[in-house]
């Protein structure tokens, strides 16, 4: 389902629809350019993220420059975002249920639940059809936590400029194994560049727009130089 609207080249798709029976809206800008994926609110208690997603989004309604195919999905689990809750309806954490090698139905807490199976969660279901459609060339995830930009694959130059921006510090390891993650599905085993962006958590929104849409549109230039061939 396509819905034209008013703004230059920006479409809307239905990302995928959740156990609530939601659609989690994408918003497309197709601009003859490489695919790069945005995706906010994977943990819907982590407002920073969110915050920062749609301001971006924002931002590009009113100017976007960018040669690239842009897809931005603000509220990627929005059962949570409106909730207030990391997992989504059924409690599960959707950043364990990505159907990885490693993925395990053994959570090590229960912030942690993995669900039943793997991509049991019609979020991710929606999530893996994209990847496999659009075969994006590299994604970022925005989450909020100890400030942190974690790279899955050859990402490097995307998280130089978002440190030069912010100050945070670039890992390519967040400290602990996490089966069914998407930085482990599509940046280890997709080769897809996979960035985890962790905001500083608590930070004041208007803050959180100051310091990282200026960065996200930096970022966005350098994907557009790196991909524009591919
Ligand atoms: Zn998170």
């Amino acid at each position: 389902m396509q819905m034209a609207n008013m703004f230059a080249m920006m479409t809307t798709e239905i990302f995928s629809q959740t156990n609530l029976g939601l659609p989690v809206l994408a918003y497309r800008f197709e601009n003859n350019g490489p695919e790069i994926l945005v995706l906010g609110g994977v943990h819907g208690d982590e407002v920073e993220g969110v915050a920062a997603a749609r301001a971006l989004l924002k931002e590009l309604m009113k100017n976007n420059p960018y040669k690239l195919n842009l897809t931005i999905v603000p509220e990627f689990n929005i059962d949570g975002v409106l909730l207030g809750t990391r997992m989504n309806f059924r409690k599960v954490d959707l950043n364990r249920n990505l159907p990885t090698k490693d993925w395990s139905p053994e959570a090590k807490t229960e912030r942690y639940n993995p669900g039943p199976s793997p991509m049991s969660e019609p979020e991710n279901k929606g999530l893996v059809e994209f990847l496999e459609k659009r075969k994006p060339k590299f994604i970022v995830s925005l989450h909020s936590w100890k400030p942190m930009i974690n790279i899955n694959g050859a990402c490097e130059e995307e998280a130089e400029v978002l440190h030069r921006m912010t100050g945070y510090r670039i890992d390519p390891d967040i400290g602990y194994p996490t089966p069914g993650s998407l930085g482990t599905y599509s940046g280890h085993e997709k080769k897809i560049p996979t960035i985890t962006y962790e905001i500083q958590e608590e930070m004041p929104l208007d803050e959180v727009v100051k310091m990282h849409v200026p960065a996200l549109l930096e970022m966005l230039k350098v994907c557009e130089k790196k991909y524009a061939s591919n």
